[in-house]
């Protein structure tokens, strides 16, 4: 192997991909903890649109893992994942998502944690 293809090549590929399956839409259908109900169960956040919280620029949505789980893998590993685990994401939902996946792990982790942690 001599010729190593550059990783940001492939993933701005990958990024346009994905958007261009969301039809450059953020896929966040509630997990952001935010009820988009009104807008069709799906967040409707448009890339390079305009966002509620007017002032901030453009949204600027991102490829990430579509499982809120997977969005706590590291970053080699999250880079790693296939097109089809990706999702679009505006910001504001893939903060919010990443925050309750990881309270969610932190609730499922102690509640099978180490028994001597609460046999005080
Ligand atoms: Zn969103
Ligand atoms: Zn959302």
């Amino acid at each position: 192997m001599t010729g190593r293809t550059p990783p940001l090549g492939d993933q701005r590929g990958l990024w346009q991909a994905v958007l261009a399956a969301a039809a450059g839409r953020c896929q966040c259908r509630g997990t952001c903890g935010k009820n988009h109900d009104k807008d069709g169960g799906r967040c409707p956040t448009v890339h390079g649109g305009y966002g509620r919280r007017h002032g901030n620029g453009p949204v600027h949505l991102l490829a990430a893992a579509a499982a809120p789980d997977s969005l706590l893998l590291p970053p080699h590993q999250a880079a790693a994942l296939p097109k089809a685990e990706l999702a679009a994401w505006c910001p504001d939902c893939h903060d919010a998502t990443r925050r309750a996946a990881g309270k969610a792990r932190q609730a499922s982790a102690a509640a099978t944690g180490p028994d001597a942690l609460f046999d005080l």
